[in-house]
């Protein structure tokens, strides 16, 4: 067991929170909490000789025997009795529920090599102390969003292995961030003066699953590293929460209550691709079925306001005029709202490029103007219906006579947008605005009184 003393130097160190530190198990757990410690000494953190005056208490624990358990926990053990505000990681930390079930209070638990997540459990338990110089970029990070909206990426890579893309070969397979260290940025966010949070990845509904849903404590309970744990925190946030590339896995359908609720953003991004089961088999995409259809109606039904968003290629190699047609049918079905169509187009070490035949340009540019046709005319019969209905629209950007903003169905860049007229608007605001007009992708209203 190592334990960290140090002295305390001036002034201004001694106002730093101090963190006490005890290290347990093999040489490469020694020199995880040396990174870890380095780290938080660098952002002006003590370290202290003992637990009784410590802000917070760092155990670094080895699970690879049992005896190397109950050292372990012996040690948590010690340090919740002397502190009480004790962050664990480590070895055991893989296994959480082993140390939460003894220890509900511990105010965090991480896994080896998580050095983000421990030094943002240690943020979150004791602020860092100001430095003139790192804090000239702000909590937050640095963003090149609007202040008003953010981009929150869970996880890197993916484990699927559609034909046309080739983003697992440069990215590798997926590798979730732990759930506190994603929740702790999302905080981070909110109080930094963000409304709107938008959650990307490459495959957001499998998000843990490499983890194989880690439980970790946060606040007063245990959540795991889960899609839905997620969705039901972020909806705790009191902003907009707005999700990206889900594909539609059976343990989706639970998120629809919360969007009815309103805690999430009733929009879903879905990259559906195709219709057809031939071509989806072709682009071996993930969680397709035959019930999409009906999958969708039933999120309708639990959810009347959702809007749903989804992007689709046409002249996928192998395409027939029958699969196209099949597409055609099912978007006519699905009344999908916001739509965004790609001619397929070859990648360098993509799959997709061995099957055939290929699709010829002009074919592919006929097809794909008989599907934006098709989707127009959806699209506007959609906005339409939204003329009269008072609708809360957020401002992006502020102009004369009002502002452009958008509302709840519509995510920044790629949907659509609604003109505002109104007095006084400010970048961020949420605002009530009556919808005056409609075209095939926009909106266009006046504020009226909350
Ligand atoms: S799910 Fe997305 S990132 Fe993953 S292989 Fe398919 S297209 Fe690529």
């Amino acid at each position: 067991m190592t334990k960290t003393i140090t002295k305390k130097k001036n002034t201004k160190e001694q106002e730093a929170p101090t963190v006490g530190v005890v290290s347990l198990g093999c040489p490469k757990a020694l020199v995880d909490t040396e990174r870890i410690l380095t780290q938080l000494r660098s952002e002006g953190y003590q370290l202290s000789p003992d637990y009784e005056n410590a802000n917070v208490v760092l155990v670094n624990t080895c699970g690879f025997l049992d005896s190397a358990k109950k050292e372990s926990l012996e040690a948590i053990g010690e340090a919740m009795a002397a502190n009480g505000r004790v962050i664990v990681t480590g070895c055991m930390g893989a296994e959480p529920e082993q140390i939460t079930k003894e220890f509900p209070k511990v105010l965090a638990v991480t896994g080896p090599q998580q050095y983000e997540a421990v030094v943002n459990a240690v943020h979150a338990a004791a602020p860092a102390p100001h430095d003139p110089y790192v804090d000239l970029v702000p909590p937050q990070g640095i963003k090149l969003t609007p202040r008003h909206y953010a981009y929150l990426k869970i996880s890197e890579g993916c484990n699927n292995r559609c034909t046309f893309c080739i983003i697992p070969k440069l990215r590798g397979d997926l590798v979730s961030r732990p759930i506190i260290q994603v929740l702790s940025e999302a905080e981070r966010l909110v109080k930094a003066g963000v409304k709107e949070l938008l959650v990307i990845s490459q495959d957001t509904s499998a998000y843990g699953i490499d983890t194989k849903y880690q439980a970790m404590p946060w606040k007063n309970r245990t959540i795991r590293t889960k899609f839905i744990d997620l969705c039901r925190e972020m909806g705790e946030l009191g902003v907009w929460t707005r999700l990206h590339y889900v594909y539609p896995y059976p343990h989706v359908d639970e998120v629809f209550g919360l969007m009815n609720e309103h805690k999430i953003l009733p929009y879903i991004d879905i990259p559906f691709q195709h219709a057809s089961p031939a071509v989806l088999k072709n682009m071996r995409r993930p969680a397709h079925q035959e019930k999409t259809l009906d999958r969708i109606k039933s999120w309708k039904q639990q959810c009347p306001d959702l809007t749903i968003r989804s992007t689709f290629i046409v002249g996928f190699p192998g395409e027939t005029e029958e699969d196209f047609n099949f597409l055609l049918d099912w978007m006519q079905e699905a009344q999908l709202d916001r739509v965004g169509c790609f001619k397929y187009e070859p990648v360098t070490g993509a799959p997709s490029n061995d099957i055939q035949p290929h699709v010829p340009e002009e074919v592919k540019e006929e097809r794909w103007h008989r599907f934006m046709q098709l989707q127009q005319g959806i699209s506007k019969a959609k906005l339409a219906a939204k003329v009269g209905k008072t609708l809360p629209v957020i401002i992006d950007s502020v102009g004369r006579d009002g502002g452009i903003g958008r509302t709840m169905g519509d995510a920044p860049e790629i949907d659509g947008t609604v003109k505002v007229t109104g007095k006084n608007l400010k970048e961020g605001d949420i605002v009530q605005v009556k919808i005056t007009a409609a075209d095939e992708y926009d909106l266009e209203g006046k504020t009226v009184a909350a």
